[in-house]
């Protein structure tokens, strides 16, 4: 870790720092059952399950609970209720596999569906305000990769709260959570995980608004700290969005699965990356080029549109390549809503109607929206199995559970998604496995249960790494190693891939990681420094960015979202397996392994769905 035996190599001037912990940095210690860092939909939901079984619960989260990237989610919630037409679990579960291009490991995956559809009857008999049909049921729309009958018909199973749903269930399970008696520790920035003898025993912390550290204890920590989107350019995600959870994960020497697999939006609004939903294709919308044309059709002759995200995303960018993009570079495509009843689209699309307005200037009734594929979703992350747990590669076994550390939501990757995700997968995937976490942890911990023995200097790299930036005085500010991270990856590591294209992306981005050393953090206060407070982010970013691009380097083949054009054809024999990502960051090395995919399922009222080759 950089600066991790606290003589800061950075002309700090504080000289070696033995008292670190002690003097310049007291510690206020904390003990609980469970620990959930994150207050996003998944950290949300595990926290309710855990206080509700009697767990002493703490959430530590950085942003308020209801400004979690959740509260963005737009589209809706997937389930097969079968509220506006026939559904089964079966087809879900045959759409998520074929959408993640095999990948994804086939027990979590039925599990993620069977309970797909308690787990919104849950949210809804919790006070999320759905919007209704006629008669008085969840209203569902189609989304993309959806069907029924294994493939032939168009499912409509997206539950939706207009194109509002995430901002709904986000507050609902605020609401819930503050009904139960979980503690929370609001605006506390995790800085790393406490492991000992392979184990973690607890997480650091250090609150925002007076810099007091904090040493937090548990049996469990659950790691919900959402996805890395901001090592990107151009993303639709917030800016808190920079993965820390899986950055500590990779300090504590454990893997990050399936990196390369970042999904680009179809539709984030050209210059300003704000998404405009899936559900707009849902309820109509079509994608045309220069010369008017409804080009899916081309691409996709069943599915047009409501192709899954990586196809729609390819074809745009053949179009813009072959010159048929719009507007005066030529350079994106036209998303119309424009044919659409206005009264539907106040009803049910009145957030995109005011994003269009706002940062394009277009009124969605008269004109068509200016788009572009858009950095969105990590597949990738903390791999886990379907209780939350997390897993790394010990001796022979793949799937050895590291004790005392559980991941969930868009940090872990579990993997219900693959090499692709679905639209309205992952709002279902926080519900479903934060569920999941929390029982694992009641049928684990007892309350009050004796801690594991834990040293007492626990937790001081995580200071020295604090203390390392908090003094850090090279010569290049934060935002201009930030600034060079992300267009080295939107342009490096984007929608189509080429060895030569990925070469040059690894050594740019390994030379800036090797030159983020040489960072410079002008404010030395604690309080509220956000200087600070970047600066380990980009820290924490700089990590997934480098192992993403180098596990994309390495994977010779196409699939999901991962498209080389030197390997267009998915090669199931050479690597349907998952990559694992170890990295080093005290030395700047990253080491690749495999895991393999899970190819068996939970129950036999299904069994396992053969590879095959995916059309749409
Ligand atoms: C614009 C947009 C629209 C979307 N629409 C849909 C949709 O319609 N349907 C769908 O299924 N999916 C959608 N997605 C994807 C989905 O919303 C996200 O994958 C999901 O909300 C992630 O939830 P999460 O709980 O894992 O993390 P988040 O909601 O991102 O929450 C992360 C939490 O971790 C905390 N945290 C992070 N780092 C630290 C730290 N160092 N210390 C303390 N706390 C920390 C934050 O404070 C926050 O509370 C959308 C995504 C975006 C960006």
């Amino acid at each position: 870790m950089a600066g991790s035996n606290g003589t800061g190599s950075n002309g700090s001037g504080n000289g070696a720092k033995p008292a670190l912990m002690g003097e310049a940095y007291p510690i206020i210690d904390h003990t609980f059952d469970v620990v959930v860092v994150g207050a996003g939909g998944a950290g949300l939901r595990a926290v309710v399950g855990s206080a509700e079984a009697g767990l002493k619960t703490a959430c530590i989260t950085k942003v308020f609970p209801t400004r979690s990237h959740t509260v963005a989610a737009q589209g809706g919630v997937a389930a097969s209720l079968g509220n506006m037409g026939e559904d089964d679990w079966r087809w879900h579960m045959y759409d998520t596999v074929k959408g993640s291009d095999w990948l994804g490991d086939q027990d979590s995956i039925e599990y993620l569906v069977r309970n797909a559809p308690a787990a919104v009857y849950e949210l809804e008999h919790w006070g999320v305000p759905f919007s209704r049909t006629e008669d008085g049921k969840i209203y569902q729309r189609p989304f993309g990769g959806m069907t029924t009958h294994f493939g032939k018909g168009t499912a409509q199973r997206t539950c939706a709260a207009a194109d509002r749903t995430g901002h709904a269930i986000l507050h609902t399970l605020y609401g819930q959570s503050l009904r139960h008696s979980a503690e929370f520790f609001i605006e506390y920035f995790a800085l790393d995980l406490i492991m000992e003898d392979g184990a973690c025993r607890g997480v650091m912390a250090m609150s925002l608004d007076d810099g007091s550290i904090h040493r937090f204890r548990a049996h469990k920590v659950i790691l919900a700290t959402g996805g890395y989107g901001r090592a990107y350019f151009s993303c639709t995600s917030a800016h808190t969005c920079t993965g820390d959870g899986n950055a500590m994960v990779l300090r504590a020497g454990l893997p990050l699965q399936d990196m390369e697999f970042v999904q680009f939006h179809p539709t984030g609004i050209y210059g300003a990356g704000c998404l405009i939903t899936e559900g707009s294709r849902g309820e109509g919308g079509y994608l045309t080029n220069s010369e008017g044309e409804r080009f899916m059709e081309r691409y996709a002759p069943s599915a047009k549109d409501l192709a899954s995200r990586d196809v729609v995303s390819r074809s745009m960018t053949m179009e813009i390549r072959e010159g048929r993009g719009v507007g005066k570079e030529a350079d994106h495509i036209f998303l119309h809503l424009d044919h659409l009843d206005p009264a539907i689209l106040h009803e049910r699309l009145p957030g995109i109607s005011e994003s269009a307005r706002i940062f394009a200037g277009v009124d969605v009734t008269k004109e068509p929206i200016p788009v572009l594929p858009t950095v969105h979703y990590n597949m990738g992350g903390i791999p886990t199995n379907f209780h939350g747990e997390v897993l790394t590669k010990k001796g022979g076994d793949p799937d050895a559970v590291v004790p005392g550390l559980m991941a969930i939501g868009e940090a872990a990757c579990v993997s219900v998604h693959g090499a692709n995700r679905l639209g309205s997968n992952s709002l279902i995937d926080l519900v479903v496995f934060g569920r999941a976490a929390a029982h694992r942890c009641a049928e684990t911990i007892q309350p009050n249960q004796t801690h594991a023995e834990m040293s007492k200097t626990a937790g001081e790299e995580a200071i020295a790494r604090l203390d390392h930036f908090r003094y850090a005085s090279g010569g290049t500010p934060t935002a201009e190693l930030r600034d060079r991270m992300q267009k080295t990856m939107q342009s490096n590591c984007a929608v189509f891939r080429t060895g030569e294209v990925l070469e040059e992306g690894h050594h740019k981005i390994h030379e800036l990681w090797a030159g983020a050393e040489d960072v410079k953090v002008s404010d030395r206060s604690l309080i509220w420094n956000t200087d600070l407070i970047e600066t380990l982010e980009f820290d924490n970013l700089i990590s997934q960015a480098v192992v993403t691009m180098d596990s994309a380097m390495n994977r010779q083949e196409s699939r999901g979202a991962h498209a080389r054009e030197d390997f267009p054809d998915r090669n199931d024999d050479e690597w349907m397996k998952h990559t694992l990502a170890f990295c080093d960051p005290d030395k700047r090395e990253v080491n690749l392994d495999y895991r393999p995919v899970h190819s068996y399922t939970l129950s036999n009222d299904i069994g396992y769905i053969e590879p095959a080759k995916r059309v749409y």
